[in-house]
């Protein structure tokens, strides 16, 4: 039997059809899907070659023996319960993962929010798409993706910033490869300080200084303004506070960027005599100390031209992970609330407490992921669940993050491995049913809910994440809120509350699915949110924005240094990113041969010029040293990177290559507005090996 799914990794959220056979697990793309149309890329394609056995967790451990899941989970609500009486609700927390399930994820959030009284509750996707909500928000009013996959095919230009797009979400790339064939007068434009693969098919690249984007988009807007491109009426119509952005867009300095006369002009030209422009922003946008004044500066030149909601144009970020946005959705972030509503807005509070019949709710937001790892370590915070990744190698500072978690009293990790760095310093294990064994949904980056459907049996004693978080919410004492029969029912809970949130005037509503029965829950086809009665298209072509006066607010930015200057002790600019072959931390990736054939070791990309001053030859080990730690990695001499700067991959652990592990380098600098880490920017010292 063929079973519709969808891919794991990325956030293009692609369709799969799975087949189990004798032979193993067969995976194609799915043609009637509408992110991918049947395309997939590498990762997706090599799926059957990651479902294997080897490696997985088979049962719970408690410190390190392996226990019934009766032992495992009553250890794991007494510690909880104990905790939260003797420090407070404060003292335990939950760091979750853009892996999850959204249903996996709602639960998480209804168990620490509503009912351990405790907002401490964040998540991986706060290294990923965080300054994007903060933006989002600040201009919005609610944290909404104007458009949809569809406007790719629609541009006239589309600019990319700071997104290797053919490497990290390689089916849009094919996407816009295949309209540009179908429309040569496509313009794309590629935004980054590497000469990235996405380059190849450019028509324009800018390789701007690092943490310049500010700059550059507010010489934009002024431009906008000089050559009469502003779009007066929907301004006057639905915009706030232009005068003050242009004001502070005057004052702000190209030169920043260290783009020259000509490519500046180029950039402009090809914005200004385009009608529909879509631009697309990623982490070389997030994961920034400026990140959300980054997102602004975007979303600035979009509402000053109207270009936004209308067919083919619009700001449009894409999600790192395969369920970034419905982490987002249910309130994965430690200052959100299920269903867009705000944790800090007493009326959406009261709401979400109602309706759950929560006995608590905190008032104000809880630690965000740097923060709540600090005060592991400081002994804050007692008790800790992490579910689905792997902050030991991830987080910045990644050192510390791992001494704090081993210091912390209680850790509980779910995983369907017990190899990751984070699960072999846990106290309880519990093993997570994988993809392909569970049951779910997930959002893409254009709103788009597929279903994760089971095609294979659940591992060995694994168990889906919302199971084990409902019986741990059934044992400290909440039978009802949690006796959720199956994952249909936990959907259905969802979608009633996104109803209530509709009501509150926000932009998150499914619940035109409220009533589906089990069947139907099974058999549902992909849909794009909004869904009250019926699919949600584009938003704020006519304004309707979530903020009290329905208006979108335009931000006055002034371009801020990046975190960490170069000094003569650390003259590099260390850039880090993706590979195309491999996925996070390489858990399931590592898996396929084929994939680690692609690029078999961490590595540098290091400009020719600096290669000659460190005394660095191509091929040799590199060491890279920070104020945090060091990493060796294997030198690739290339033009790709700017003189000054470097490149390193972000995936190895210290399973696979000790000294690959590129976050122990990286301070934890964060933006004080998104809690989002600078992980592109590191200052760092190179030496031969
Ligand atoms: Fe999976 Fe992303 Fe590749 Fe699609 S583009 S197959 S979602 S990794």
């Amino acid at each position: 039997m063929t079973v519709r799914s969808t891919c794991p990794y990325c956030g293009v959220g692609c369709g799969v059809l799975l087949t189990a056979t004798v032979a193993g697990l067969e995976v194609k793309g799915d043609p009637d899907h509408p992110a991918n149309f049947g395309r997939l890329c590498s990762k997706g394609l090599a799926l059957g070659e990651t479902v294997g056995h080897e490696g997985r967790l088979a049962a719970p451990m408690v410190n390190g023996k392996e226990a019934a899941w009766d032992e495992a989970l009553q250890l794991v609500a007494d510690r909880f319960t104990h905790t939260i009486a003797e420090h407070g609700p404060d003292s335990v927390a939950f760091y979750l993962s853009g892996q999850m399930l959204t249903e996996d994820y709602y639960v998480a959030n209804k168990l620490a929010k509503g009912f351990m009284g405790t907002a401490n509750i964040d998540t991986n996707s706060r290294l990923c798409m965080a300054s994007t909500v903060a933006g989002h928000k600040r201009a919005f009013g609610t944290d909404t993706v104007p458009g949809t996959y569809e406007d790719l095919e629609l541009a006239d230009t589309i600019v990319l910033v700071g997104s290797n797009l053919a490497w990290c979400h390689p089916v849009l790339h094919q996407r816009i490869l295949a309209a540009k064939a179908a429309r040569p007068h496509l313009k794309l434009v590629v935004i980054d300080p590497r000469r990235t693969a996405t380059c190849d098919a450019a028509d324009l690249h800018l390789p701007l200084a690092p943490g310049s984007d500010v700059a550059l988009f507010n010489h934009l807007l002024t431009q906008i303004d000089e050559q009469g491109a502003l779009d007066a009426g929907y301004v006057a119509a639905h915009v706030d506070g232009y005068p003050e952005a242009l004001r502070c867009a005057r004052a702000s300095d190209v030169s920043l960027t260290e783009l020259d006369g000509h490519q500046l002009r180029a950039f402009v030209n090809i914005w200004l005599r385009s009608e529909k422009t879509v631009t697309i922003f990623s982490q070389g946008v997030n994961q920034s100390t400026s990140g959300a004044d980054k997102v602004n500066a975007i979303l600035n030149c979009h509402l000053a031209t109207g270009r936004i909601g209308t067919p083919g144009c619009g700001p449009f970020s894409v999600t790192g992970q395969p369920n970034a946005m419905g982490g987002r959705e249910v309130g994965g972030l430690s200052n959100m609330l299920a269903c867009h509503l705000d944790l800090e807005n007493p009326a959406h509070r009261h709401a979400v407490r109602l309706f759950w019949d929560a006995p608590k709710m905190p008032e104000a937001a809880g630690l965000k992921a740097v923060d709540m790892f600090r005060a592991v370590g400081s002994g804050k915070i007692k008790a800790l669940w992490i579910i689905h990744t792997n902050p030991a190698v991830s987080m910045p500072d990644a050192d510390a993050v791992a001494a704090a978690i081993k210091g912390c009293d209680f850790t509980v990790v779910s995983d369907v491995t017990g190899r990751t760095d984070t699960a072999q310093l846990a106290d309880v294990l519990l093993p997570a049913s994988a993809w392909g064994e569970k049951d779910g949904t997930v959002t893409n980056s254009d709103r788009t809910i597929s279903r994760q459907r089971a095609v294979l049996p659940s591992y060995e004693a694994s168990r889906p994440d919302w199971a084990q978080l409902a019986e741990v919410g059934r044992r400290m004492g909440w039978h009802s809120a949690f006796d959720f029969a199956n994952v249909a029912e936990i959907f259905r809970e969802h979608a009633a509350l996104s109803g209530i949130a509709g009501g509150l005037g926000r932009d998150f509503d499914i619940s035109g699915h409220a009533d589906l029965t089990d069947a139907q829950y099974d058999a549902l086809d992909p849909f794009r949110w909004p869904y009250a009665s019926q699919e949600g298209g584009r938003f704020f072509a006519d304004g309707g924005f979530f903020t009290k006066s329905g208006r979108a607010s335009m931000l006055a930015l002034t371009p801020l240094p990046m975190a960490q200057p170069t000094n003569s002790d650390f003259p590099f600019r260390l850039n880090t990113g993706r590979t195309r072959d491999q996925w996070h931390t390489m858990t399931r990736t590592a898996k396929s041969a084929r994939l680690s054939a692609h690029l078999a070791e961490p590595f540098i990309e290091i400009h020719p010029a600096d290669a000659t001053a460190t005394g660095t030859t191509d091929a040799s080990l590199v060491q890279v040293t920070s104020g945090t730690g060091t990493a060796i990695l294997r030198a690739l001499i290339t033009d790709r990177v700017r003189k000054g700067e470097i490149f390193a991959p972000i995936h190895w652990t210290g399973e696979t290559a000790p000294s690959g592990r590129i976050d122990v380098v990286i301070p934890a600098a964060v933006d004080p507005v998104s809690g989002q880490p600078e992980s592109k920017g590191a200052a760092v010292a190179l030496a031969p090996y």
